[in-house]
């Protein structure tokens, strides 16, 4: 489990993005952050890899404050998505997967014997592994952004708006494969849109962000639906 206790970002030039948060992360869910642009969604989202470090309050997994644990260490255990992808431009989609579990001390044929599955399950066409990033379309990109994050197996997936780049038809395929991904994995996920029906879609449980990083409501999709 996550755990936010009154936490509080204040950047250095006085904004207050996110406001007194307490919420709990279910283990092997998929949460989703919602609100408009500006509420804090992303700011809450990258303490939990201290990519940003709370000015107030205290973050926790599995009961352990992560301000005690060393970032590179913290983030291990946590796969990180982002909206275009941001693969390493020079590596080939295979390699770019292969990567991390190399650096983890993999042998490089052991690495990309796994990378090749994971892009089988993140239904990216076998063909295309050879091919450089910039060759590929945006929903052929954040499969594999989805496939490098899966590669170190971490328990964690950070996922911020990875979909929001790609065409409305591309972007309910990545939907529907990511559910399908959880229900076979188990990951514990944290998602990020400003789109309500994809939080919906996707949320096991849905925090509703509003102006100012507060959050609004915590609750069930059918709840947050029929309000
Ligand atoms: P969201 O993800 O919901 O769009 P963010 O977490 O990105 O929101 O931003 C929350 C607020 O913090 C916004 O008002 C944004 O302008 C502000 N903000 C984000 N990053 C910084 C920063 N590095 N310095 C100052 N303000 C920032
Ligand atoms: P940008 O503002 O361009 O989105 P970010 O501040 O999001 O850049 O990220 C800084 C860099 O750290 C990114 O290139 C991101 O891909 C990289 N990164 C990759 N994995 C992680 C991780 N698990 N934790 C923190 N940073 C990561």
């Amino acid at each position: 489990m996550i755990s936010f206790e009154s936490v509080s970002k204040i950047y250095p030039d006085g904004t207050h993005a996110v406001e007194e948060l307490s919420l709990e992360i279910a283990t092997g869910r998929i949460t989703v952050f919602v609100g408009p642009s500006g509420c804090g969604k992303t700011t809450s989202l990258r303490m939990i890899n201290r990519m940003i470090e709370p000015t107030h309050g205290v973050l926790s997994i599995d009961g352990r404050d992560i301000s005690t644990v060393d970032a590179p260490v913290l983030r291990r255990g946590i796969g990180y998505v982002i909206q275009n992808a941001g693969l390493f431009p020079h590596r080939t989609v295979l390699d770019n997967v292969a990567t991390v579990p190399v650096l983890q001390g993999r042998s490089r044929r052991e690495a990309r014997l796994a990378a090749a599955e994971l892009l089988d399950r993140v239904g990216l066409d076998r063909n295309l592994a050879k091919r450089y990033p910039a060759q590929l379309s945006g929903g052929q990109q954040q499969r594999v952004g989805v496939a490098r994050a899966l590669a170190a197996d971490p328990p964690v997936m950070l996922m911020d708006e990875p979909f929001s780049a790609v065409d409305p038809v591309v972007r309910n395929q990545l939907q529907d494969e990511l559910i399908r991904l959880q229900a076979d994995l188990g990951k514990t996920i944290v998602f990020v849109t400003h789109d309500i029906d994809e939080a919906v879609k996707l949320g096991d449980r849905i925090a509703v962000f509003a102006v100012g990083g507060r959050l609004a409501q915590y609750a069930e999709p059918a709840e947050v639906l029929s309000r």
